[in-house]
This record gives C-alpha cells, structure tokens and sequence, in this order.
C-alpha cells in the first residue's frame, strides 16, 4: 500500500515574499497574494484551502490561531533564519521528494522539457543561447517563464542545501 502524502500549502503575506519564492523553488504550494487583500480574506483562504500562514503580523497571527487555522509568526529577517523558524514547526525536507519545483511568479508546477521543444511563441533570441547550451529547461505553462540552469542557478542550489542542512537539526 503506498502511503498518501498529504504535503502542507502555505499563504505568505505581503511581507514573505522571499519565503513565497523560495519555498515554491523547493515545490511548495504557497499564495502570495497582493498586498490589498485584508486579514479576513486572508484568514478565509487558509482556512478553505487549509494553508499554513506565515506572517510577521502579530495580530494575523493571534487571529489565525483563535480561529483554529495552522500559522507560522515569522520574526526574523534573514531567509535562512525565516526558514529556521518553519523548520521548527513543520520539517520541510520530509516532502521534498515528492515536489516538482513551482513558478516563482505564478506558483504553478514546472514542466521539464528539451528547449528545442519550445513553442516559438517562448522563443524570443535570448533563448537561442540556452537551445545551444543547455539540454533540460524548466518551463511554465501559465506565465510561461523559463528556467535553466545557469550561473544563478548554483547559486540557488547552495542556497537551497543550507536551507534544507538546517532542517536536518530539528
Ligand atoms: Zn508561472
């Protein structure tokens, strides 16, 4: 019998942006919704669509708690101290092979794919370079943004690795 996974859904407000990006990087499913939307709406999502809120907000937070909703007081500036305060709630790195890497815009799971595959509608001459370089691009469909592994992309991996090493104190 294989085990059903149920992988935890998040909602970053306004001031989580850099939690938003990176934890849909690493797969997760997290809204990052404009900054008007107010605490109650806030609250309703979470609660319909069951996400966890991470939120700076003191007050958010208290109201998502008395409502019976699951939610992280983000209290740290750094992002690697951010995820530290997640990781001592839920460990992340129990889901991670289970995700595909998510849209930092959009939020909508990245396809794979060979860039000689792409539609010449995503095809502008920036990504003739990436053609010639590169056999494995990320792509989305919805925004159709693409991804490919550049020098920026050692970058997020090392990031990535600190984010992941220090859920494996917890
Ligand atoms: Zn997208």
């Amino acid at each position: 019998m294989t085990e059903k996974i149920f992988c935890p859904r998040f909602l970053a407000d306004h001031m989580n942006g850099d939690l938003a990006r990176w934890l849909r990087i690493m797969g997760f499913d997290c809204l990052y919704p404009e900054n008007t939307l107010n605490d109650k709406a806030i609250l309703e999502i979470c609660e319909k669509d069951r996400r966890i809120l991470l939120t700076r907000d003191k007050e958010l937070h208290s109201l998502a708690i008395r409502r019976g909703l699951k939610s992280i007081l983000i209290r740290s500036n750094t992002l690697i101290e951010k995820f530290r305060e997640i990781y001592s709630i839920v460990n992340l790195n129990k889901y991670l092979d289970f995700l595909k890497p998510r849209c930092t815009i959009c939020n909508s799971e990245l396809k794979i794919t060979n860039p000689n595959q792409l539609k010449e509608e995503t095809d502008p001459p920036i990504y003739r370079d990436i053609k010639k370089r590169h056999n494995k691009i990320f792509y989305c469909d919805k925004c159709r943004k693409i991804y490919w592994e550049g020098s920026h992309w050692n970058n997020i991996m090392e990031t990535l690795e600190e984010i992941k090493n220090h859920g494996k104190n917890f």
